[in-house]
């Protein structure tokens, strides 16, 4: 018997490097010029990948209801993949297309780091993977991989992925905002075989339940994925039963390499030729709350980018000019770069036909060494890279948006889109009733409900949307409170002025009141961004939406409150006159920032979160006075706001219990703004004297010098090309402190 598991006696070492060389050499997948199958039989080939999509979507929509925690059944934090032998993906399923490419990362570095020798890799062997260094995004999101053999020939892998609500990191939660190296991430399982015969392994459950503060929620979701990975080896078995071995290995790679070819044709289609930029940041303010002395700074992380568009529909992306990496969660490897820009290309560009890895090898990709974008050392945290990718890519959204726009395709812009930060994070441990002395984790995915942006025809959706799951759900209440159960809420409602200022405007977006209940230990910490309008957000005048803030309550009066039945605060409408300072005793804390380190709270105690809304699109004065009055309605916006950004002059009616617009008013006012405008506004050449000034004079402020250092170290282009911007004499450098 042949040792080797790959088709004609190679290993898969041996498989990948052919592969990789033939793409190489071709430029096509497998060096295929036509796609014969498809060309003999396009409805057999049609079908045959019809029946494997329709497999993995409905091994997502069984396995979700199999075994699976909240977080995962509720708004469907899941997703399924099918790879060739050396692991590019063939097919996914629906759900958080994020890990299209993760897994592949994974199943490439089993095969390098030739695993086929040891440990071995069996029919019916379990893996395991949650290292952001193989392909992952972050520790939370943990894979199961499952290796598919047909008369002992490895054929394929199965893949799964689902986010956890806890996995043993620094701090309770999802996101860790004090992480900064890899001991905070929690457990690390680096590609680890964890069963065999299909059965994973007691050994395994023993130490992973003694991994995590929620025990029993990890082993659902281990089950889950297993069971999903299980009925994707059955579609693949008959698939091969049906059609034969010979038409499966041909059909694998050219299913690749179409989706390879509709990426550049749609790219082709949508986008002129040329070159894209876009500049994006994200701050952390760490100087004040950091626990650990080196994570003490104020950070802001430089996201510059680039797309080049050619006339044959190839695309290249380049971070060149990107800033360091940080003591913080925030630093990102590749595997959550490409997870980032999957999940949105999935949602501009190639949301029509086939998905598969054809797309990532149809994009060329530059995350320069040594920046937050490749840091190149494992020992740093990947916590929640999510934090510096989020912004980072709304940079790329942008420069679409302007080819689509070039193009015509005016619906499809999309003017940026909110940072889906963790509103709140945390958990603690029951002190009463039959779950006591159990813990709760504080994990909200209501995040996946933001204001998107607008687009050049629209305001952007309310509530409804999140970057990395195109499947957005805000969930129920209910079913929040089921796992997070320590913090009751309150209310939840609509939060007027968050929306981005524009012609059309952004989503608009809710605030809630949680209270701390039945509970001891509890830790509560957030994070969003800091005092920087995130990313690129708002397009052709169009503002960016609202920064965040915190807020919260200790050593309240609730007690009584509730006992007296008297009123109590249920959101934060105006912040100049909060209904927590009015109906509260207590010491009430506000943060001008969202990314809190955790501070402890006690029964009683309050928080008050909002989401974001979302980026706007064209000048707020040209939009109709129609929509305003309805946005006045909704409380989208409140009467000065509407006064003073978009010159429209209201006054609620309470006899007819809505707005009412003073038109003679609202005209002289829209006059007014535009002379402001024309007095205090400044040509290109008098912005750039003043700012080069600020340059000069070394009077920028500490993190944005630290930035610019970082950036003109890491790069020698970008470095010339500031340089040469600005007009900088020779030998200029940027004092830090
Ligand atoms: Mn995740």
């Amino acid at each position: 018997m042949e040792k080797s598991l790959g088709w004609n006696g190679k290993s898969l070492k041996k498989i990948l490097e052919e592969s990789e060389q033939l793409f190489e050499e071709s430029g096509q997948y497998y060096a295929l010029a036509k796609l014969s199958l498809k060309e003999e039989d396009p409805f057999r080939f049609e079908r045959n990948y019809a029946s494997l999509r329709g497999a993995l979507v409905s091994a997502r929509e069984t396995a979700l209801h199999v075994a699976a925690s909240p977080i995962v059944k509720e708004i469907g934090e899941l997703c399924f993949a099918l790879y060739t032998p050396e692991g590019d993906s063939i097919v996914v399923s629906t759900g958080i297309l994020v890990h299209v490419h993760t897994m592949s990362e994974a199943i490439k570095f089993m095969i390098r780091e030739d695993y086929e020798e040891d440990p071995g890799i069996n029919n019916g062997d379990i893996f395991l993977n949650n290292d952001p260094a193989c392909g992952n995004v972050h520790t939370t999101d943990v894979q199961t991989l499952i290796p598919i053999f047909w008369e002992g020939k490895l054929v394929g892998w199965a893949g799964g992925v689902t986010h956890q609500i806890d996995t043993g990191g620094i701090t309770p939660g999802h996101d860790l905002v004090p992480a900064m190296q890899r001991f905070d991430d929690g457990v690390y399982y680096t590609c680890r075989k964890i069963g065999s015969n299909d059965r994973i392994w007691k050994d395994h459950l023993i130490s992973a339940r003694r991994s995590v503060r929620t025990p029993m929620y990890w082993e659902l979701d281990e089950k889950c994925r297993l069971a999903g990975n299980l009925m994707i080896r059955d579609a693949v078995l008959e698939f091969i039963e049906r059609e034969g071995l010979d038409y499966y290995k041909q059909f694998i790679r050219e299913a690749i390499e179409e989706g390879r070819l509709v990426f550049q044709e749609r790219v082709k289609e949508r986008l002129i030729p040329g070159k894209y930029r876009a500049a994006a940041f994200m701050d952390m303010p760490q100087k004040e709350e950091a626990w650990q002395p080196r994570a003490r700074m104020d950070k802001i992380s430089n996201q510059p980018l680039e797309i080049i568009i050619k006339k044959d529909g190839k695309m290249s992306l380049s971070f060149d000019g990107a800033s360091g990496p940080g003591p913080n969660c925030m630093n990102a490897d590749k595997g959550a770069m490409e997870g980032g820009q999957w999940v949105l290309l999935t949602q501009i560009l190639i949301y029509a036909d086939k998905v598969n890895d054809g797309a990532y090898f149809a994009v060329e990709k530059e995350y320069p060494l040594g920046s937050w974008c490749n840091p190149g050392d494992i020992y740093l945290s990947y916590q929640a890279p999510w934090g510096n990718l989020i912004p980072a890519y709304t940079g790329m959204m942008k420069c679409i948006s302007y080819g689509l726009f070039s193009r015509g395709y005016r619906e499809e812009v999309v003017s940026g889109y909110p940072f889906t930060g963790d509103a709140i994070q945390g958990g603690g441990i029951y002190s009463d009733g039959p779950l006591m002395g159990q813990r709760w984790s504080l994990s909200t995915f209501e995040i996946s409900g933001q204001g998107f942006g607008a687009s050049a025809i629209r305001d952007g959706l309310n509530w409804g949307y999140a970057m990395w799951n195109p499947e957005s759900d805000l969930g129920d209440v209910e079913t929040w409170e089921l796992f997070q159960g320590g913090v009751p809420y309150l209310s939840r409602r609509v939060k007027p002025n968050l929306s981005g200022h524009g012609k059309y405007r952004g989503g608009a977006n809710y605030e809630g009141v949680g209270m701390v209940a039945n509970s001891r230990d509890v830790d509560f910490f957030g994070a969003r961004e800091g005092l920087v309008f995130h990313g690129a957000g708002g397009m052709h005048g169009g503002y960016p939406n609202a920064t965040g803030y915190r807020l919260y309550a200790k050593n309240t009066n609730m007690e009584e409150i509730i006992k007296n039945r008297s009123t109590y605060p249920l959101g934060d409408p105006d912040p100049t006159n909060g209904e927590f300072e009015q109906l509260l005793k207590g010491d009430i804390t506000r943060k001008p920032y969202c990314s809190i380190y955790p501070i402890t709270l006690d029964n009683y105690d309050l928080f008050y979160y909002f989401l974001s809304g979302g980026p706007g699109y064209g000048d707020p004065l040209e939009r109709e006075i129609g929509h305003i009055k309805q946005d006045l309605d909704d409380g989208f916006y409140t009467k000065n706001i509407v006064k003073n950004v978009y010159g429209v002059i209201a006054k609620y009616s309470e006899i007819k219990k809505e707005w009412e617009i003073d038109k003679i008013a609202t005209k002289e006012r829209k006059e007014d703004l535009k002379k402001e405008r024309r007095e205090k506004s400044m040509t290109f050449e008098e912005y750039w004297e003043k700012e080069k000034k600020k340059i000069i004079e070394n009077k920028l402020s500490e993190p944005v010098k630290l930035m610019f250092t970082e950036s003109l170290n890491l790069s020698n282009n970008w470095a010339k090309e500031f340089k040469k911007f600005w007009k900088l004499p020779e030998g200029f450098k940027m004092e830090v402190k």
